[in-house]
Formats: C-alpha cells, sequence, structure tokens
C-alpha cells in the first residue's frame, strides 16, 4: 500500500494518539484497525487452520506467531499484549498465566547456570522463593540487597557475573520504594521492574531506562479478582529470548483472562484515582489514631521516600501498610474485626481487602526472618476498594476500636 494517505482518518487518529494522556490510551490501546466490535474480541480456540504446508512452517517458525496454536500466541491476548507495551512504552509485551509464570520466564528465559542475579530484599514472596529456593538448584546466584538503600543494587553487580536485576516498586509489604533512575543507569546486566502496586498508569519504568517491566494482571490491571493474569513488556529483542522460553514453560495467558484484563485496562484510571483518595484519607486517619504505631503510604509526607515518590509516581496507590502498638494480638483483633473490609489475601479489586501477614501468610517465618522481610507481628496490609471513602474509614476506626474493647 503506498503512503500517501495524508488525509485518512488513519493518519489522523495516529498524529493524536501521540498526544493523548494515559488514561485516553488506556481506553484505545490493544484495538486494532480493523475492529468493529467495540468490546474486546474472545478468541477460544487453542489452534489455527493453516491451509498448507509454507503457511505452516511459516506460523511454526515465526517469534510470536499470533495464529498457529494458542500456547505461542492468541489474537485475544496479543491485544492485551499491544495494549500494555504501549501504556508501558515498550515495543513489545507478552502474557502470562499469572504473574509468577511472568516472573519465571524473566529469571529462567534470561538467566543459565553460573550467572548472577542481583534482587531486592523486600519483595513478594512467590519472587523471593523462585529467587532462593529454585535459582539455587539450576545454578543461579542470587544476592539480596535493601532496594531502598542509594547505590545499593550497583554496588552488588558482578561485572561480566551479574546477568539480571531484580526490582520491586511499590514493594511487598512495607511499600518501600526503589529509584528507578538508579535501576535504569545500571549498566552491563539487564534489569526488571515488578511494578504491579503502581500499575501502568502510576509510573512507566522503561522511561527511566529499566529494560522490562512486568506486572501482575491479576491485580489492579484485571481489577476484578476474575482473572489470573501476568504481563511483561520491553524491547522486541529481550520479549523474543523471553518469548522463546515462555512457548516451553506454557504458562500462557487464557483468552478469557487476557480478555478479562482489556476491560480492566478501559477502567483502571478511574478506579486507580478512587482507590488513591481513599488510600490517602485513611492513612491520614490511621496516622491519627493511638492503637498505631506507624503508617506507610507513599503519598504521606511521613513516608520515608516521599519526594522519590513524587519524582517517578503519577499515582501513589490504593495500598496503605500500618503497624499497630498492640502486635500479634492487635494484628488478630484488628483482622477479625472489620466488617466491611474482608481479611483476603491479594489487592487492586473492586473491595476492599486486610491482610495480617505474622498470623497468615508470613506464619511459618522464623522472627528473625519476619523482621528482615520487614513485616512485624502487629503489620497490617489494606488493598482499598471501591467502597465510599467514607465507609471504609469508619470500618477501619471501628475495627481499631475493638483492639482496646
Ligand atoms: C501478586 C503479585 C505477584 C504474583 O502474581 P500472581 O498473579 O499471583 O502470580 C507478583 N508480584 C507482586 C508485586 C504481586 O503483588
Amino acid at each position: 500500500m503506498p503512503d500517501d494517505h495524508d488525509e485518512s482518518g488513519e493518519h489522523a487518529d495516529h498524529d493524536a494518539a501521540r498526544a493523548w494522556l494515559p488514561p485516553t490510551r488506556a481506553i484505545r490501546a490493544g484495538r486494532h484497525e480493523d475492529d468493529t466490535s467495540l468490546a474486546p474480541v474472545l478468541w477460544p480456540t487453542t489452534t489455527f487452520v493453516t491451509p498448507t504446508v509454507d503457511e505452516g512452517r511459516e506460523m511454526a517458525t515465526m517469534i510470536g506467531a499470533e495464529r498457529f496454536y494458542s500456547r505461542f500466541g492468541n489474537p485475544t491476548v496479543r491485544a492485551f499484549e499491544d495494549a500494555i507495551a504501549e501504556l508501558e512504552g515498550g515495543e513489545s509485551a507478552r502474557a502470562f498465566a499469572s504473574g509468577m509464570g511472568a516472573v519465571t520466564a524473566v529469571v529462567l528465559g534470561l538467566c543459565s547456570a553460573g550467572d548472577h542475579i542481583v534482587a531486592q530484599r523486600q519483595i513478594y514472596a512467590g519472587t523471593q522463593l523462585l529467587l532462593q529456593m529454585a535459582c539455587p538448584r539450576f545454578g543461579i546466584d542470587v544476592t539480596f540487597v535493601d532496594g531502598t538503600e542509594p547505590g545499593a543494587f550497583a554496588a552488588a553487580v558482578q561485572p561480566g557475573k551479574t546477568v539480571l536485576v531484580v526490582a520491586e516498586t511499590p514493594a511487598n509489604p512495607k511499600l518501600d520504594l526503589v529509584d528507578l533512575d538508579e535501576i535504569g543507569a545500571i549498566r552491563g546486566p539487564m534489569t526488571v521492574v515488578d511494578s504491579t502496586f503502581a500499575t501502568p498508569l502510576g509510573q512507566r519504568p522503561l522511561d527511566h531506562g529499566v529494560d522490562l517491566v512486568l506486572h501482575s494482571a491479576t491485580k489492579a490491571i484485571a481489577g476484578h479478582n476474575d482473572a489470573s493474569l501476568g504481563v511483561v513488556a520491553g524491547s522486541e529483542e529481550l520479549l523474543a529470548w523471553i518469548w522463546g522460553f515462555a512457548v516451553i514453560q506454557g504458562a500462557n495467558a487464557a483468552p478469557f483472562d487476557a480478555m478479562n484484563g482489556l476491560r480492566g485496562l478501559r477502567t483502571l484510571a478511574v478506579r486507580l484515582r478512587q482507590q488513591a483518595e481513599t488510600a490517602h484519607r485513611l492513612a491520614e486517619a490511621l496516622e491519627a489514631h493511638p492503637a498505631v504505631e506507624s503508617v506507610r503510604y507513599p503519598g504521606l509526607e511521613s513516608h520515608p521516600q516521599h519526594d522519590l515518590a513524587k519524582r517517578q509516581m503519577d499515582n501513589y496507590g490504593g495500598l496503605v501498610a500500618f503497624d499497630l502498638a498492640g502486635g500479634l494480638d492487635a494484628g488478630r483483633t484488628f483482622v477479625e474485626s472489620v466488617e466491611l473490609c474482608q481479611l483476603a489475601t491479594s489487592l487492586g479489586g473492586p473491595e476492599t481487602l486486610v491482610t495480617h501477614p505474622a498470623s497468615t501468610t508470613h506464619v511459618n517465618l522464623t522472627p528473625d526472618e519476619r523482621e528482615r522481610s520487614g513485616i512485624g507481628l502487629g503489620s497490617v496490609r489494606v488493598s482499598c476498594g471501591l467502597e465510599h471513602p467514607d465507609d471504609v474509614v469508619d470500618d477501619v476506626l471501628q475495627a481499631l476500636a475493638a483492639i482496646d474493647g
């Protein structure tokens, strides 16, 4: 086709797209020019007809083939991948059956026996298990550093041996931040940031020079607790390597979940804004409460990295962490006394969820391990949902009152 369609709608659309703000892009991303269905089209098929041997061979040998066999690629999944790549400013993306599917593909797709990884100590428990338990079995060494300490990642890099730097920001469980400019400035190893807590609308690690950004889209991206989904975005070249491992790994995203991921993206901006508003109000209420020892929210002046948050985040997110003065008993009483909020793991959905790691997810850790993970006996995490902020704050306050009573 000659490229002479200056006045065509297509061209005008592309010009406009360059100026669109991220919330607008989230509405339009992942749509193809020939789509007339406004909603994402679901392709449940596992396989595709390739009418000739030549077409079959082409599909079988093409990186990222979209219409060969759905473990290799699938049109619904591709639409979601394209949307994430656009929102993150990456050339390409690959979706997975879960966030851990994405993490595992990055680590095992890019690292080999004899390689070294620098990772952050404050990190999602599943990622930590992969790095601490599985990587050594495959001959991959891992050094853990404090992600909040300036220069810690770069200082732990072993030239010629370190192939990957793994960071997460904001990080589980205390919403510690990692300086994205610092990760992006590391030369030599590849760098990856787990940006799940921020979402693609909260920060853009690739803009800071980071090589790969990944998400558990199970959380805020899909946003309704009904899809298990992961995604990683970055350069064409790195995504080709990751894809090569992913087709063997077999943790490909289900088309139905990818469709729900796309649906989630369309409302992500307003959901994130609402959740952040509630989180901010809740954080302020908690800071003023005598039963609360300390509060962590990147949007609070009191967050030790608030200046960094202002610099690299467009939205401080819907998660709040706090420590109860009364320790284990207070934590347990609190999470069992909430009435609107619910005790459940996960985050980023419409329902406000509370967790008390010391008595649930991290109950098997020794006190030493627990402290090193930044979890106190009275640590509580709240994922603010979409209920009216007054109701969420009132419920938390009445549960705090139950601790003294
Ligand atoms: C939940 C989560 C993961 C893992 O995602 P799954 O979809 O549960 O596999 C990874 N990183 C972070 C920060 C998470 O919150």
